[in-house]
């Protein structure tokens, strides 16, 4: 069994809904500086180029985003 010292928290994008730790200050994506920390659902998506998600979301960047921002 692993100990969880470390909790990082994410905030989302509200933008784009990327999601990013919370103690980046610019989406890396869309560059926005506006994130949420309320979101709910999450989406990982590796492969963009093979990915039905990412195709049905719009998304062009590899990466974790919520499914709704708050
Ligand atoms: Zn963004």
């Amino acid at each position: 069994m692993s100990r969880k010292e470390q909790n990082t928290t994410f905030k989302a994008c509200k933008k784009c809904s990327y999601l990013v730790e919370s103690g980046v200050l610019k989406c890396p994506v869309c560059g926005s500086v506006n994130f949420s920390i309320e979101y709910e659902g999450l989406i990982i998506i590796l492969d963009k180029d093979n990915s039905e998600v990412a195709k049905k979301l719009k998304k062009s960047t590899n990466g974790k985003y919520a499914i709704k921002v708050y």
